[in-house]
């Protein structure tokens, strides 16, 4: 079975299928950001932006139940900014919780969990994708 393609350029894939997100701090102001980019968003330094792996816990910082999306979007779903354990930022869409204000907290810690992004290119490509769960 082919190794499936990575819906970011942030989420690596390895030769065995196996996904984590990468992001970059820059050496000389310690900003993070997730893509690639030529110089430091923050300080304008350039070549100092090292890759790391992100660690694959957080917080949940913000979210945003989605009830109307692209046709072919299953909705609600819970969309999310976590603030990661690292203190790289992700966004993502956060899974297995009740689409309900009752059922989120701010600060909730959550993980994040790689699978199947739910569809294929016209070749017939799968790809892989990020989402968070509770922790
Ligand atoms: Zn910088």
């Amino acid at each position: 079975m082919a190794i499936p393609k990575s819906v970011a350029p942030w989420l690596v894939v390895d030769a065995e299928g196996r996904a984590h997100v990468e992001a970059r701090r820059c050496s000389v102001c310690a900003a993070i950001l997730t893509a690639p980019s030529l110089a430091c968003p923050s300080c304008g330094a350039r070549g100092t932006l090292q890759p790391f792996m992100v660690t694959p816990t957080g917080r949940l910082h913000s979210y945003s139940i989605v009830h109307r999306s692209f046709p072919g979007v299953t909705v609600p779903f819970i969309s999310v900014v976590v603030d990661m354990d690292d203190g790289t930022v992700l966004k993502g869409n956060l899974r297995g919780v009740a689409p309900t204000p009752d059922a989120i907290c701010f600060d909730m810690p959550v993980r994040l969990v790689f699978d199947d992004a739910g569809r294929q290119d016209r070749e017939g490509n799968r790809y892989v994708s990020y989402f968070f769960e509770a922790a």
